[in-house]
């Protein structure tokens, strides 16, 4: 019989009860240092204090209106997101899928309106995650994504990642935009090289193709920059975020500049919940903290450490880990063991850990994570790594 939640996921038997900070409590007791910030999510930890008063005063206040009506808390996260940002113009959505479906549509809107309504075709990467809707599995293009539910929508290519001439050969007169994860999260935190991402940057400014950077999971801050693409000294020209924006509350967004932007006018995008005024609360929230001066020091200055006590634990267990890659507090651990021995490893010895593709565990900590949650972190990691072995 078929269960009442639909069989979807592969979850884990943990039931928490209760997070503050970077700790997660299970109904049992036991408590967890979580590295993983459910997927790249709670930004600040678990019930940070300024997110719980802005949600609590917002949850007083009012819940919904739709964007039938002016929303202030929208204004003001706009504002502040084109202060810190390339972007002239934000679209509130409520999660990366529909960011993604907004962005592809943007693309293909500004050809059409200067009258080239056959530019259609979305260039993406080998391992990329853009989310789950039929436009996204399409960009993704990944066998395990799109197998049975076809017809996959047309218009999508998957190029090599990084590879700067595949790219080139593939850009042609159709080519509405180029959509990159500056750091791939699901694709097993795969960084894109500086030099590619201002390559890929150099190839649409030629030729007019626009660059949509997918920041979902790297962006807010996650790698010591506001956004990820900042490293590599170029901008975009359309931008997804979600995940981080909302501190573990449903929000997503569409920056763009006012030049890519120009085909959505009124009444060609909409979203009931996209940009409500809880959402609004929180994600106001998120953006002062991470814009506080000295914030993003902190991420870059724990990063370290993080990272330097990572490659030595690698180093003690080499049966177990091979490398440590990624950016900032978007780290990931290619392993020796099977991945999903390593994460289930974690769970006895209390911290929890993201698998992704290519064999890679994911530290994906709240980027206000403490020094000293970072020592316990080493130290429950070596406890798996020897759970692992001695299995
Ligand atoms: C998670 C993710 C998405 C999809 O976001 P949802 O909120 O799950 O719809 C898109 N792109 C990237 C890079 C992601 O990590």
């Amino acid at each position: 019989m078929i269960p009442s939640i639909l069989p979807t996921y592969n979850r884990a038997p943990l039931n928490f009860v209760k997070g503050e900070g970077c700790w997660l409590t299970e109904a049992d007791g036991r408590r967890f240092l979580d590295l993983g910030s459910g997927i790249a999510v709670t930004l600040l930890g678990h019930a940070h204090p300024a997110l719980v008063d802005a949600l609590t005063k917002q949850a007083n206040a009012l819940w919904h209106v739709s964007n039938l009506y002016q929303i202030p808390g929208q204004q003001a996260l706009a504002d502040q997101l084109v202060d810190a940002t390339f972007a002239d113009t934000v679209f509130f959505t409520n999660s990366g899928t529909e960011a993604c479906e907004l962005a592809i549509k943007m693309a293909r809107k500004y050809w059409y309106e200067k009258g080239e309504a056959d530019r259609i075709e979305i260039l993406a990467f080998e391992g990329c995650f853009h989310g789950r809707s039929t436009a996204a599995i399409a960009a993704s293009g990944a066998e395990k994504m799109v197998q049975g539910f076809g017809p996959v929508l047309p218009g999508f290519t998957q190029l090599p990642f990084g590879d700067h001439e595949a790219l080139r050969a593939a850009v042609t007169d159709k080519t509405a935009a180029i959509m990159i994860e500056p750091v791939q999260g699901e694709g097993g935190i795969m960084p894109l090289p500086d030099a590619c991402l201002k390559g890929l940057r150099d190839v649409c400014d030629e030729t007019g193709a626009l660059l949509i950077a997918d920041e979902v999971q790297c962006g807010m801050g996650r790698t010591g920059k506001l956004f990820a693409h900042e490293w590599a000294g170029i901008t975009p020209d359309i931008m997804m975020v979600a995940k981080g924006i909302g501190g573990g509350f449903p929000l997503g967004a569409v920056l763009a500049t006012e030049n890519a932007a120009s085909g959505m006018v009124a009444g060609t995008h909409g979203s009931t919940y996209g940009g409500n005024p809880l959402a609004m609360s929180v994600g106001n929230a998120v953006m002062n903290i991470v814009t506080e001066d000295a914030f993003l020091a902190e991420v870059n200055r724990k990063a370290g450490a993080l990272r330097q006590k990572l490659e030595s634990l690698i180093a003690e267990h080499p049966d177990v880990f091979e490398t440590v890659r990624g950016s900032g507090l978007m780290l990931g651990i290619k392993c020796k063991a099977t991945n999903i021995d390593v994460v289930n490893a974690g769970y006895e010895a209390g911290v929890i850990t993201v698998p992704a593709a290519d064999n890679v565990i994911r530290l994906l900590p709240a980027l206000t994570i403490t020094d000293d949650d970072i020592s316990e972190a080493l130290t429950r990691l070596d406890k798996a790594a020897r759970l692992v072995k001695s299995t």
